[in-house]
Parts: structure tokens; C-alpha cells; sequence
């Protein structure tokens, strides 16, 4: 069995990761590199070409595994985030006959991306639930399990071949208590574990920390804190975090109506997350909050807003990282109609990513909101990532014979082999420390 480590392995980004066994090949994820775009137009509307983002490494080098072209038989996505699906509208044609294959929700979003950047896609989109199967070809089944991460439906995906089993756990967190959909499933973990598995990929970005990554539920008693327990009367608040973090959205949305305040969401990729899990029956937001998606109406919203009372609303909006183009950013420069007064809220549900143009983006973002008086609340957050103390939960429930650690540069992958080696593992014999576009193979 060769793994190629195809992208995401230098960066937190950009992730891609591929099995070949026998005359068969399989690719997790095509992600971008969010960071290496966030600064063209906005957000999420990239116009720019896939050799440019090839260039620019925006998205995973995918020439890397050319000569594995006519051998891939599926593609798999873990979750909606974009580091894993936001490349796929621009690689995964190059292997028109492989499916897609990913939760109801994930492809869902992939839909929608689609469908954004006017691409036609010859790949046939497979929808797989958490906790089932799917036989692909005899020596072949893919298995998605539930796990728990910061977007809907993410799936652990055991990958049973020929050649053993390789389980992708890219991303996740192990958390009891979520406050949308189940638990993880350890006790399929667990089995899987006792069956035997040959290789995992392993999400590292926290395992240099030192903790158990705490619940939703905490996120969302830290959010009750902060909104029923300052004075906002007579006060704007203005709530921002990943669009996709429908939990943390809807937390949002119960604690705006138990402050009395009418919920407003505003931008287009809040727009695009929520209405595909409505879609879903996997959240219920509008009737409770109005989500709105487009320009025009936004404009028409807050004239409204500033008439009728700012502290009757709850307006949550695009721009935790301080994207130059997000709502929270234009709010700030007064680019829409609104001016913020003093002792406005802004509640940042999110942690900035740190990479030196966010760090600058949410800086100058900060900067704004203070020159007028704006109370700010930050990290009012949890990861979606599991740490340290979780990983050694996880990993002796898969008992792996090789880890690779994923998601991350060197220093978050050394964090990783560095538990593997407390746990009995060695280096570069079951623990492999791996660069974009190396290749592994294990017997
Ligand atoms: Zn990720
Ligand atoms: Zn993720």
C-alpha cells in the first residue's frame, strides 16, 4: 500500500491525501488553502484559475500523484469545510469517472459551490450517511463513521481494502456533549480498532496542546455569559462566527430570543451554510431568525435596524477573521448604513486563525471598532479540533500499527509523533513525518 501526502502536510490548509493498493487508488479531500485567497475579492468568490491557485498554492498539488491518474476509483470528503472541499470544483475532473462521495450535508455544500463558481463537475456526487458502507468494488468498501468537529456531519472514514484498513480522521474533536447531532461512535472506533487498523491519518493541529478540547456546550454557556451577562441596554450587538458552525449559530439564535432580540443574519456564505442545513432538516432557523444573503437587502435591513432600535436586534454576520470584504468589516467602515455607537457589542464567537494576514486583518478590524467606542468580546469560543488528551483516547481506541500525522506543518505534526513516541510508537518506522507531495509505503 503507497500514501501519498498530497497537500496540507506544510500548511494548515490545502488538504488532499491519497491510498493506492494494487491497481486502485482513492483520494480524501481536495482542499484550499483559505488563507492564500481570503485576500482576492471576498471571502469565497474566487475568480481565479485553477493553474493560478496551483501557482499561488492555494490548492494541493495534485500533479504529484499524476501518475496514479487512471487508478483513482473514489473521492472522499470528510466534511464541508474548505480546506477539504474547496479545491474539489477544481480537481476533481481529472478523474471524471471517480464519485464523490461524502454525508448528505457535505455535499450539499459542494452543490452550492458548484453552482457559485458556474463549473461543471463529470463526477457523479454520492451521498454516504455517517455510521454506513458503501461497497465500492469487491476489494473495496468505504465506511464513514460519526464524529463530532465544528461543522455538521463529519465523518471518520475508514477506508477496508485488500490491504488492510487506512482510516482518515481529518477533522475532528471528541466531544460528549454537542448540542446538534450525536456523539461520537467510539464503540465502532473501538472495533474497528480490534479488526485491525493498518494506517491512520490523524489530525494534528492541536495535539501540541496540552488539554481535552472542551464541549459545544461550554461554547455555548460561554456565549450565554457574555450575552445575558453585560448591560446592552439601549445597545447594538453584533455576533460573528464561521458560517458553517451551524451549532454555535444556533445557540446564537435561542440566546437572541431569550433576550427578547429579533435575530438577524447577514451574509451571503451564512446565507449558503444555514440554508443547506434547513434543506437538510438538520437545523430550524428561519422562523426564529432572518437570514439574509444579498446586498441590496442587507442595505434595506439596516436602515431598518438603525429606525427601529438597534437594541431590539441580534445581528449576526460574515467577518470573524476580519475578512477586508466581510459584513463585519464594511459595518466597520461604515460602507453599509450604519454607524456603530458607543457600547455597541461586538461578540467575536471564533478564534482568528493565525497566520500573519489575519492576524493584520483582525487588527485593523479591532482598531475600527475601538476608534468608535465598541466593546469587544473575543475568543468567546472552543476548538473544533481535538487535543492532546483526546488523541490518546483516540488513538487507543484505533490502536493504528502506523500514524501519520496530518494537518498542520512540521511543528503541529512533531507535536503529534511526539505523543505517538510516548505511546510506544517509533519514528519514522510506525510514526511518519511527512511533507506535501512525499509518498509512504507500508507493508
Ligand atoms: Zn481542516
Ligand atoms: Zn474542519
Amino acid at each position: 500500500m503507497e500514501i501519498c501526502t498530497v497537500g496540507g502536510y506544510n500548511e494548515v490548509g490545502r488538504n488532499m491525501t491519497a491510498v493506492k493498493f494494487g491497481d486502485k487508488a482513492v483520494i480524501f479531500d481536495m482542499g484550499l488553502h483559505i488563507e492564500k485567497v481570503v485576500n482576492h475579492e471576498d471571502e469565497e468568490r474566487y475568480n481565479l484559475k485553477s493553474d493560478q491557485l496551483l501557482d499561488i498554492g492555494a490548492i494541493p498539488d495534485y500533479r504529484t500523484i499524476d501518475d496514479w491518474k487512471e487508478n483513482v476509483v473514489a473521492i472522499m470528503i470528510g466534511h464541508c469545510h474548505l480546506d477539504h472541499i474547496g479545491a474539489v470544483v477544481h480537481i476533481a475532473g481529472k478523474y471524471p469517472n471517480a464519485p464523490i462521495i461524502g454525508t448528505p450535508y457535505t455535499i450539499e455544500i459542494l452543490k452550492s459551490i458548484i453552482i457559485d463558481d458556474k463549473i461543471k463537475l463529470p463526477n457523479k456526487l454520492v451521498v454516504l450517511n455517517a455510521d454506513s458502507s458503501l461497497e465500492l468494488e469487491k476489494d473495496l468498501t468505504v465506511e464513514f463513521v460519526n464524529i463530532t468537529h465544528s461543522t455538521l456531519q463529519t465523518v471518520v472514514i475508514a477506508l477496508h481494502t485488500s490491504e488492510g484498513t487506512v482510516v482518515y480522521a481529518n477533522d475532528f474533536k471528541l466531544d460528549d456533549h454537542p448540542t446538534i447531532g450525536q456523539k461520537p461512535n467510539m464503540k465502532r472506533l473501538r472495533q474497528l480498532g480490534e479488526k485491525g487498523v493498518k494506517v491512520l491519518i490523524l489530525d494534528s493541529l492541536n495535539a501540541g496542546i496540552f488539554k481535552k478540547t472542551p464541549s459545544e456546550k461550554v461554547a455555548k454557556e460561554m456565549l450565554k455569559d457574555v450575552l445575558l451577562g453585560t448591560n446592552n441596554r439601549g445597545h447594538a450587538i453584533i455576533a460573528t462566527t464561521f458560517s458553517s458552525h451551524i451549532a454555535r449559530l444556533k445557540s446564537i439564535v435561542e440566546l437572541g430570543m431569550k433576550m427578547n432580540r429579533k435575530v438577524i443574519f447577514l451574509g451571503r456564505s451564512l446565507h449558503k451554510y444555514v440554508t443547506a442545513a434547513e434543506k437538510l432538516k438538520l437545523v430550524k432557523i428561519s422562523g426564529q431568525a432572518l437570514v439574509i444573503g444579498y446586498s441590496r437587502e442587507v442595505r434595506q435591513k439596516l436602515a431598518q435596524i438603525a429606525k427601529e432600535g438597534r437594541d431590539k436586534y441580534l445581528i449576526v454576520c460574515t467577518g470573524n477573521q476580519g475578512e477586508p470584504n466581510s459584513m463585519l468589516s464594511r459595518l466597520a467602515g461604515q460602507e453599509l448604513p450604519w454607524k456603530f455607537q458607543a457600547d455597541d457589542h461586538v461578540v467575536f464567537s471564533c478564534r482568528t486563525i493565525p497566520s500573519p494576514s489575519n492576524q493584520a486583518n483582525r487588527e485593523l478590524l479591532e482598531r475600527r471598532l475601538r476608534n468608535q467606542k465598541v466593546r469587544i468580546f473575543s475568543d468567546i469560543h472552543v476548538s473544533g479540533h481535538a487535543s492532546r488528551e483526546d488523541h490518546r483516547d483516540f488513538l487507543d481506541a484505533l490502536k493504528p500499527e502506523h500514524i501519520i500525522p496530518s494537518h498542520g506543518d512540521i511543528t503541529k505534526l512533531s507535536a503529534m509523533a511526539d505523543l505517538a513516541s510516548e505511546l510506544g510508537y517509533t519514528l519514522g518506522k510506525t510514526v511518519h513525518l511527512m511533507q506535501n507531495g512525499q509518498r509512504l509505503t507500508v507493508n
